[in-house]
């Protein structure tokens, strides 16, 4: 073969992994046998989640994901979504996904922060971003950059795929009127917001979605938050639980991740790794307005059908819950070098970004109640 009619062959062979121009190309079947696009076979990945299997807004949120990467990759790559335990136990997601077992998952960042305490930042802060605050901060803020970095040495690429918008505070079978009734009380509640109600004197638990309804109700533990009216009606956690606390002062706007082993990833053509990261895009979106709209339906349900007793914290027990967060995201900050960093990017964001919301969401939302 001549030097020059190695380099075309050798050229198209690169833009075949990348896209079909090749197809076309009739240099593709000199000297290379079939044209490499012909060959190209289905590239099928496991996707584990942290979600009981088609769980309304989590685990049907995955699989809007999957379809949504095989629909736009025109059948290229297709995701066989497996719920928690199918393939291997919620909290084993992370560990599975790094190793490749799995190429992807879904789940939130808190649950591994025994891998890197800095994680948290990447789900919620207690008293921290809201979910358009959280998705600014991201994407615009430096966010996913230092995700991204956090990540690295794991092999497991991070990408936001989903967010809770505000939560709720829990059930409780007991009233919360001070401090005082959170003492020894063990919660189910994971992240950050479980170290700040150690220091209120509680016990914080971490439990997978689907240990929630069992473990409540056998008294394992004695309250729980999972996420919002819609969530909680479908595990029927008004059945074990008399009362329902808002808000969600320690998951004000959670980011649900997609994670993808970094190998897996990177073998992409580029244009599959675009596909990915903008059906991620799309799930960060869907799954966050799937929440505001099921929300309400679910709240109205539990309070006319269900009677369930929903309750406002009350504003001392908030301010104290709001300066013990501020004490447990410090010592966070200096836990590593990374973690410093990370705050540092947080904080600076968070100043600015509240400044802008107090006169926008908020004033506007303070006039709406006229
Ligand atoms: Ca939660």
């Amino acid at each position: 073969m001549k030097r020059r009619d190695f380099i075309r062959v050798a050229g198209v062979g690169a833009l075949a992994t990348g896209g079909l121009a090749a197809c076309k190309d009739k240099t593709a079947d000199k000297g290379a046998g079939a044209p490499a696009v012909m060959r190209q076979q289905t590239i099928r990945w496991k996707m584990v989640t942290t979600w009981p299997k088609n769980f309304p807004g989590l685990g049907t949120g995955a699989e809007k994901l999957a379809r949504l990467i095989t629909e736009m990759s025109g059948g290229r790559i297709e995701v066989k979504v497996y719920g928690a335990k199918e393939l291997v136990p919620a909290f084993e997601v992370f560990d599975v996904v790094s190793r490749g077992t799995a190429q992807m998952g879904h789940g939130s960042a808190y649950y591994w922060k025994g891998k890197n305490a800095a994680f948290q930042f990447f789900s919620a802060v207690p008293f921290g971003f809201t979910a358009d605050e959280q998705n600014a901060w991201l994407f615009h803020g430096g966010g996913m950059e230092l995700w991204e970095e956090a990540y690295a040495p794991f092999g497991v690429v991070p990408l936001a795929a989903g967010n809770t918008g505000v939560q709720m505070a829990g059930w409780f079978n007991r009233e919360i009127n001070s401090l005082e009734d959170l003492k020894g009380l063990k919660m189910r509640i994971p992240g950050l917001g479980g170290e700040v109600l150690k220091r209120a004197g509680g016990t914080p638990v971490n439990l997978p979605g689907g240990e929630l309804f069992t473990s409540l109700q056998s008294g394992v533990i004695d309250a729980t938050e999972w996420v919002g009216p819609y969530n909680d009606l479908a595990f029927g956690l008004y059945k074990a639980a008399r009362y329902y606390y808002y808000p969600g002062w320690h998951e004000p706007g959670t980011t649900l991740e997609a994670i993808v082993n970094k190998q897996a990833f990177e073998a992409l053509p580029a244009d599959l790794q675009a596909i990915v990261r903008a059906a991620c895009r799309v799930a960060n979106d869907e799954i966050l307005v799937e929440y505001v709209a099921r929300n309400n339906d679910a709240l109205e349900k539990l309070k006319k059908e269900h009677h369930v007793d929903v309750r406002r914290l009350p504003d001392d027990v908030l301010a104290r819950l709001r300066t013990l967060s501020e004490e447990v995201v410090q010592e966070l900050a200096e836990s590593s070098e990374q973690a410093r960093r990370i705050y540092e990017s947080f904080s600076r964001f968070r100043d600015k970004v509240f400044a802008w919301t107090d006169i926008s969401e908020r004033a506007y939302l303070d006039s709406r109640q006229g």
